[in-house]
């Protein structure tokens, strides 16, 4: 890598008397600076009244910014005692960045704070006044990583997950062809809205989803040890901040916003507003609500992890095994929406399982094969499994690759008959299944006594589950497998509608 910084500290006094004594002190800082990296070397050094400036370059793996708080301190330590002279500020005028990447880049990039040059393999980042709060928050080398990232993302753009086949039922006979919601709606089990992408489940469509509900909890989780906990669903960011969803996925959420005040006085035009246009007064409510600091829940577990925050696990309790299945999903999914299958607010059951390696891939094994009880047993369904990488993991670059199956992801996916032709038709991804190392336990700070953790967690989406079922068993009970009809025979009557 390649720097060049031009900084500038600004003392609390004169130091044009103390010249050569700063000149004395910077040269010798600049000889432990050679001892470190051969390249590294101060320049340029300048005094004038309060001011010292001087660049620091250097072509190694030292990097300038992170010497700079250091040197402020041992300036003012050194100073402080003789001359009751510190340094009150450090300001970078300029700052040079250049370094090596691993593939050519295929466009332009930009990022926040500095200007990005590319030119071939070699990327060069220029800043211009940074401050010490700057230095201090890390952000240089984040923005160094940054650039590289973008550049290697290039090369992923459009190309889709990763996915490779591990197991399929083989084919089954199809009752019908059609697509269950449409014939729901008509039917009146489902109404659509009350806006984009959500759902009004009447009492036979209810019944189906809480059916499935019931399954997942007396076939899969139940028989495992898993245990119920409720938690809330709305997730501040800064559980997002830390696993990494609010840089994922900040176009998907629903963010929540709470009222600045709840001060009647200051509401009071709003609702005199509201009384007299019988509409809602948005701009009024704008003065009136704060800028959102949280969302609604986009998958359970962020905030299951949360909960185990700073904690130490007893053995005794490994594996930890809970499962939530009262926060309701949020996810902006825009033109992707389809029927109860892609909504924006939909239903699922999240186990979450924290203990070791050894815990977590028997335990896989164990889910694999009440999964496969139900799918196969219950609902005789058509459907496959497929190893998958999903964007978290995809970007850490390290998790999920076909050579790697301790962690990483399996999705579980059913032919769709109302889609087309089993081979060329998009196959519907009803849940998943993850073993995610230590990538949330580092981020929550999780322990053990003794052993090294890891968890993971899988997600049973209950419109997914049923829009599968009923897409290839069709909306007649009586038709229904065996399995399926000793949990539910016959559908509530519902309303009748004139
Ligand atoms: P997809 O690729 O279909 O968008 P995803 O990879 O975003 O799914 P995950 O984040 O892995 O989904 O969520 C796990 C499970 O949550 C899915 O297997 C599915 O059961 C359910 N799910 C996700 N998004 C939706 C949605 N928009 N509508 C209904 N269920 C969903
Ligand atoms: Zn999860
Ligand atoms: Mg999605």
């Amino acid at each position: 890598m390649k720097f060049d910084l031009k900084v500038d500290f600004t003392f609390s006094g004169d130091v044009s008397s103390i010249k050569r004594e700063i000149e004395a002190f910077i040269s010798s800082y600049s000889k432990s600076l050679i001892r470190q990296d051969k390249s590294a070397k101060i320049k340029s050094l300048k005094i004038q009244k309060n001011s010292l400036s001087f660049d620091i370059v250097s072509e190694g793996s030292f990097r300038p910014h992170n010497v700079l708080l250091q040197m402020k301190n041992a300036i003012s330590k050194e100073f402080g005692k003789k001359h009751h002279l510190g340094v009150r500020e450090i300001n970078i005028e300029k700052y040079k960045i250049g370094f090596e990447l691993v593939k050519k880049p295929l466009k332009k990039i930009t990022i926040p704070f500095a200007d990005v040059k590319l030119e071939e393999k070699q990327a060069t980042i220029m800043l211009k006044d940074v401050d010490e709060e700057f230095l201090q928050r890390n952000y240089i080398d984040r923005m160094i990583t940054l650039v590289k990232e973008k550049v290697e993302n290039q090369y992923y753009e459009g190309k889709g997950e990763f996915w490779k086949l591990i197991w399929e039922s083989g084919e089954k006979k199809q009752v019908w062809l059609k697509d269950p919601t449409e014939e729901m709606v008509k039917l009146s089990w489902l109404k659509q809205g009350p806006t984009k992408g959500k759902w009004f489940y009447r009492p036979q469509a209810a019944a189906i989803l809480k059916t499935m509900e019931k399954i997942a909890i007396d076939e899969v989780l139940k028989p495992l040890g898993f245990q119920e906990i409720i938690e809330s669903s709305m997730v501040p960011f800064d559980i997002w901040l830390k696993t990494g969803h609010l840089e994922g996925m900040p176009g998907e959420f629903y963010y929540i916003t709470e009222p600045a005040t709840r001060d009647t006085e200051k509401w009071e035009r709003f609702v005199d507003l509201t009384k007299i246009t019988k509409e809602v007064p948005f701009d009024e409510l704008q003065k009136n609500v704060s800028i959102p600091t949280a969302g609604i829940c986009y998958a359970q577990c962020p905030v299951i992890y949360w909960s185990f925050t700073g904690k130490t696990i007893s053995e005794k309790s490994l594996p930890v095994l809970i499962y939530d299945k009262t926060a309701v999903s949020g996810r902006y999914e825009s033109g992707g929406r389809h029927g109860i299958e892609r909504v924006d607010e939909f239903h699922r059951i999240e186990p979450v399982y924290i203990g070791t390696k050894e815990q977590l891939l028997n335990l896989r094994e164990k889910l694999l094969e009440r999964y496969k009880h139900v799918f196969n047993e219950i609902f005789k369904l058509e459907w496959r499994m497929a190893w998958v990488t999903p964007w978290y993991l995809a970007q850490a670059g390290k998790i999920g690759d076909a050579g790697n199956q301790d962690t990483g992801t399996i999705d579980f996916e059913a032919y769709m008959p109302y889609r087309g032709d089993r081979k060329k038709s998009e196959w519907l991804e009803f849940q998943n299944l993850s073993i995610l190392g230590d990538k949330y336990i580092k981020a929550f700070n999780i322990k053990a006594q003794k052993s090294e953790l890891w968890s993971g967690c899988s997600g049973i989406g209950l419109e997914r589950w049923t829009t599968a079922f009923l897409a290839q068993k069709g909306l007649d009970p009586d038709k229904w497998p065996t399995g399926f009809r000793k949990y539910l025979k016959e559908l509530p009557e519902g309303t009748e509608f004139l």
